[in-house]
């Protein structure tokens, strides 16, 4: 996904304008206007059911849908902390890593924009 295509489509205001979608199971994540967009670089494991996040192979993402409070998702699962980082998953089909928290910093719940839907 472009900057740009982020920008023209997904965006308003720097905030998520659609609903966030699991991609498998199609559970809502994330409901209009809750996320700021944010660019950091994070390695993510590659996705699969129930992930333990000790995959040692995956990818650094760097576009993020930011959340400030747990509480804002609609739905949305953690795995077991590893190190600091708890990973996000669906709460439903338990698919993951959607994204990323950091347990040192409570408002910030990272979900990457390439590993979730964005419909209305
Ligand atoms: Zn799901």
């Amino acid at each position: 996904m472009s900057d740009r295509a982020v920008q023209e489509n997904l965006m308003e205001d720097g905030k998520n304008k659609t609903k966030l979608f699991c991609e498998r199971c199609s559970s809502i994540v994330l409901l209009p206007e809750k996320a700021v967009y944010s660019e950091i670089e994070f390695f993510l494991p590659h996705m699969k059911k129930k992930t333990d996040g000790t995959s040692e192979t995956g990818e650094t993402l760097k576009k993020y849908w930011k959340v400030n409070d747990m509480f804002e998702f609609e739905n949305v699962g953690f795995t077991n902390t590893v190190e600091t980082i708890k990973y996000l998953i669906c709460a439903d089909c338990e698919i993951g890593p959607i994204g990323w928290h950091d347990v040192n910093d409570k408002k910030a719940f990272y979900v990457a924009l390439e590993r979730v839907k964005h419909s209305e």
